[in-house]
Parts: structure tokens; sequence; C-alpha cells
């Protein structure tokens, strides 16, 4: 994927001038959830409006842009469970052990006849550019819807920037929780432990 033009590229003074001219800008939030349920996945969410656009991804976000990663649409979420992180019980929705791996904001870049597009129009026109303000995520992904309908499907890939790492693969290389440092098998532990006492 191709570098954002100049005019686009996020300016920290730039940043800090506008929020101060206009109030608290709370930038929408962004999750990667870990996620031990039949099958190991990532679930990849961000804020829109009051809920969490989600996709699972089987492989998790790469940061290598020669990467392309399939993202598979899932339910809305509400905004609470970005922050949620432990052991879905059996025979609940998404049962199984949760981890935080990766949490910030996210920046909207993409772009419409020289402008900024609305976040939900981006996703409904299937082409989505944002920039992540993560832990282990940073700078410019892609998504990109394939298919229509039923069969719809996304690819993920990292943007060609300054956080392009193809070696990196935070996936196997920082497999933790940025909430609580923990492990999935950790999490998973401690829930039978606090069920046991
Ligand atoms: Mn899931």
């Amino acid at each position: 994927m191709k570098v954002p033009t100049a005019k686009n590229t996020f300016d920290h003074s730039g940043e800090l001038r506008r929020s101060r001219s206009s109030g608290p800008a709370k930038r929408p939030r962004f999750v990667v959830q870990k996620h031990d349920a039949s099958t190991v996945h990532y679930d990849f969410r961000i804020e829109v409006g009051n809920v969490l656009k989600s996709w699972a991804v089987p492989k998790g976000p790469s940061t290598d842009p020669g990467k392309k990663r399939l993202m598979i649409p899932t339910e809305d979420h509400a905004l609470e469970y970005a922050d949620f992180e432990g052991v879905i019980p059996e025979g609940k929705y998404g049962a199984g052990t949760v981890l935080v791996w990766d949490c910030g904001c996210y920046r909207n870049i993409t772009e419409k006849d020289g402008e900024i597009q609305p976040i939900d129009e981006a996703l409904a026109a299937g082409h989505v550019l944002i920039q992540l303000f993560g832990k282990k995520l940073k700078g410019g992904y892609a998504l990109q819807r394939t298919g229509s309908g039923a069969d719809a499907r996304w690819l993920l890939v990292k943007m060609d920037d300054q956080y392009a790492d193809a070696r990196r693969n935070p996936v196997s290389t920082e497999p933790k929780s940025v909430l609580t440092g923990r492990t999935i098998r950790q999490i998973a532990t401690n829930a039978d432990e606090d069920a046991a006492s």
C-alpha cells in the first residue's frame, strides 16, 4: 500500500493545536483481542459511532506490508467490551479466553475527492485507511473489502510507512496482554482459581 501524502501524515503539534482550540477532541478507540475459542483468532475492533465494528482475523495483524490478512466481519460489540479480558463461560456467545492484545486510539485517514471521508461512509464503500496509535500496532493500515453480500471478506494490510516491519511478527513475538502483561494461559488459569476459591 502507498504511504499517505505529507499533508495527511500525523503531526503532533498540529493535533495539539487543534484539540486546544476546539476543546477535548477524543479520538475513537481500537482494540485487538486475542480470542482462544473453538479456534484461536484475533478480534479487530474499531469504535464507530457508539459501537465497536468488528472482524475476526484468523492470523492476526501483520506489520509486513507484503502480507494480506483475512478479516471476517462479525457482530458489532458494545464500546465497553474494548476493555474486556477474561473468560467467557461455556454455552455463552464467544465462549473461551479473551486477552487484550493491543489497544489505543485510531485516526481515520480515508480520503475521497481530496477530503477525509467519514468512517461510516468509508466502511460502507469497503475501503478504509486508518492510523493506529497502539502499543504494538502503529501507523497506517488499509482495510479493503472483497466480495459482497454474505460472502464479503476484508483484507487487513499494513501501509508502507515508518512503522512497517516485515520481520517483527508481533503476533508470535509479543503475545502478552497490553493491559495486564498476562498470557492467554495465565488468564484462563486465573479464572479457574477464582472459580475454585
Ligand atoms: Mn472472537
